[in-house]
């Protein structure tokens, strides 16, 4: 895989940004200083972060490149990890960000107005218990599951899976 195959594939992509995989971005003590000019940092427990989806990103492109905090800087989801290892191809590559696209559209098209996917996932956890939710309400959380297992499958790390393989 060229660099520029990883870049034109993160530009048609842009779920590490757009709140699709993270609640919130964690900054480096050295970078607080200089990345409070540019985000609304939370420290919560000693970890500094600022909320996704990121306001720097813009159709799917960086509006502080260079200025990017370190976690930003090098994140590699599990598609790029394997097309780095060479395990898989370019179009399969496109194809599961493709897949997994779909699914965020589906979700989407469920979702409350100004809602963001951090939220919607409280409102599962809530609307899961609620035995007497209507039929809608199962889509969506059906919907949203598929979705959490398709970024734990092809993008997300281990650590940062929603269903864990072992875990109930
Ligand atoms: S999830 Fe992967 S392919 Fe998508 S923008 Fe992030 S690193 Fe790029
Ligand atoms: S700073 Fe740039 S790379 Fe980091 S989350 Fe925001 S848009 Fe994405």
């Amino acid at each position: 895989m060229t660099s520029s195959q990883a870049q034109d594939l993160c530009t048609a992509c842009g779920m590490c940004c757009d709140g699709t995989m993270f609640g919130a971005v964690p900054v480096e003590e050295h970078e607080r200083s200089r990345l409070s000019a540019i985000f609304d940092l939370e420290t919560t427990d000693g970890t500094t972060t600022f909320r996704q989806p990121c306001p720097q990103n813009q159709c799917h492109r960086c509006q502080v490149y260079d200025l990017r905090p370190s976690s930003c800087r090098g994140y590699r989801c599990l598609t790029l990890k394997a097309l780095d290892a060479g395990e898989i191809d370019i179009d399969e590559g496109a194809r599961r960000i493709a897949e997994v696209l779909k699914a965020r559209e589906a979700v989407r098209a469920m979702m409350l107005p100004g809602e963001t996917l951090t939220a919607a996932r409280l409102r599962r956890k809530d609307l899961a218990a609620d035995a007497s939710r209507l039929p809608a309400a199962t889509g969506f959380i059906l919907a949203l599951t598929a979705l959490d297992l398709l970024l734990d499958r092809y993008v997300r790390e281990q650590d940062l899976q929603m269903f864990k393989a072992g875990v109930s």
